[in-house]
């Protein structure tokens, strides 16, 4: 049986205040209904990870470099954010691939990376409205799902978040059908790459997840959570969230 995983993902928001208060209010709640972690900026992480400690919240990353460590300004190594007491990353984020030009052979990087450095990946994959509309969904979250896994010398702890781009912060979301066929399909071809135990993996819907609109997307039988972005930064609104994914 899978458990329930709900991550939040922060995105470039926040100060110290913000990430207190926020914090606070999830720490009190308490959730166990699901596992449950937060993804803040890189700036708030040793924050979060202090204010988390000994909870049932864990932490994680937004992103990290692809290279071990080195001259690479600006970047943060992988081993970085274990050291900092980080658990996850999350890789190869839509945002990621449009903004920053990330390609699958980059995201590989990224992963065996975190893998690397003891990190658990939350891999993102999904495709844009024109690639929908073309009817290539379902090549595309294959081929991004190949290009990051294939060759990777371990996917210990590895989840996979499948995140149209179309939905995420839009206010569009991927009907309980559309979520829970691609999940079907991104099992299957999970089931295909080497080292992934398919049935296993939990596999985490992304795009506008709202509370109004969480336990319609828990009830398919192949969605076992969310990444949460704008959600996510309401305490009371991730609450509910969780609370629909251990229902
Ligand atoms: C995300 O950024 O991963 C995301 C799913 O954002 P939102 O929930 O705001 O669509």
């Amino acid at each position: 049986m899978r458990r329930s995983l709900v991550v939040a993902n922060w995105k470039m928001h926040g100060s110290r205040a913000s990430v207190e208060s926020l914090l606070g209010e999830l720490l009190a709640a308490a959730p166990t209904a699901a596992d449950v972690a937060v993804c803040p900026s890189f700036v708030h992480l040793s924050q979060a990870v202090a204010a988390c400690a000994g909870s049932a919240i864990g932490v994680g990353a937004q992103d990290c470099s692809h290279a071990a460590s080195g001259a690479y300004t600006g970047e943060v190594a992988a081993a970085m954010l274990a050291d900092l007491g980080c658990e996850r990353v999350i890789v190869g984020h839509s945002e990621r691939r449009q903004y920053h030009g990330e390609s699958d052979a980059l995201v590989a990087a990224k992963l065996n990376a975190a893998v690397a450095a003891g990190l658990a990946p939350i891999l993102c994959v999904g495709e844009t409205r024109e690639q929908r509309e073309a009817g290539e969904a379902q090549a595309v979250v294959a081929a991004q799902l190949r290009g990051a896994l294939e060759g990777a010398a371990s996917l210990d702890g590895l989840v996979v978040a499948y995140e149209p781009v179309w939905a995420i912060g839009t206010g569009l979301t991927a009907t309980p059908g559309q979520a829970q066929e691609m999940h079907a399909w991104l099992r299957e071809v999970l089931a295909e790459i080497p080292g992934v135990d398919a049935g296993q993996m939990p596999l985490l819907y992304g795009g506008s997840v709202k509370p109004d609109n969480a336990a319609s997307l828990f009830e398919a039988p192949d969605i076992d959570g969310a990444l949460v972005g704008g959600a996510s930064l309401v305490a009371g609104e991730f609450l509910s969230i969780v609370g629909a994914a251990g229902a």
